[in-house]
């Protein structure tokens, strides 16, 4: 019984990675000039009095401020590189290249639709070639890609690139599970509904087995 649930689980997780295909960098459009604090302040005011609530009132006073604040921590991810996270890497593994595996990193970030958190835990694996970087570097990579507007399939994306190009790893699979409330909080309202997504690159593309061997050991069970 088991056993043809995960077969049913890999075919699925097959057909999303197909789904995310490779991110070219895309032309950029010109972003327009960063607001002032001030204007970003008076966004949130206008925001608030869109809910149908007074921004003059004094519980209210004070929020544009503490919003505008928040934001530059929960969108910190922008203006910093992969590089600076993984540029520094271990070399002496004393001939170690079996597979590196961190499961269940977690992550906050927000829908680029809704402006609404989706959080959830990532699943990294790689085989290093040329050393291993540190765990918690990791952790950090999830951030830098997750604080930002993002889509689960762009940022599954974005951290398995990274790792492929700045690690140089025989391979590397990344898996994403994560709640996103634009789908609990508000339309379809389905809350604890999880979204998984899936990006492997090189032996874990090549190889079913060794596919099979990452999503052994993330699997719940084995947690
Ligand atoms: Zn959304």
């Amino acid at each position: 019984m088991a056993a043809r649930a995960i077969e049913i689980r890999l075919g699925r997780e097959q057909d999303m990675t197909a789904d995310i295909k490779r991110l070219e960098p895309k032309p950029e459009r010109s972003a327009p000039e960063r607001p002032a604090r001030e204007e970003a302040e008076a966004a949130v005011r206008t925001l608030i009095a869109w809910t149908g609530d007074n921004p003059r009132r004094e519980g209210l006073l004070d929020t544009p401020q503490r919003v505008v604040k928040a934001y530059e921590e929960l969108y910190s991810g922008y203006g910093r590189e992969p590089s600076d996270v993984l540029s520094a890497t271990f070399k002496d593994i004393g001939g170690f290249e079996d597979m590196v595996l961190v499961r269940d990193i977690t992550f906050h970030s927000h829908c680029e639709h809704h402006m609404v958190p989706f959080m959830g835990v990532a699943h990294i694996a790689y085989y290093p070639v040329d050393g291993v970087v540190g765990l918690s570097k990791l952790a950090r990579l999830v951030d830098l890609y997750a604080r930002r507007l993002q889509t689960q399939e762009t940022l599954t994306a974005q951290i398995a690139d990274a790792l492929e190009e700045y690690l140089g790893a025989r391979g590397v699979a990344v898996m994403l599970e994560a709640e996103h409330l634009c789908m609990s909080m508000r339309g379809v309202q389905k809350s604890g509904a999880s979204t998984m997504t899936s990006r492997f690159t090189g032996v874990f593309r090549e190889s079913t087995a060794e596919r099979e061997k990452f999503l052994n050991l993330i699997r719940p069970s084995n947690r």
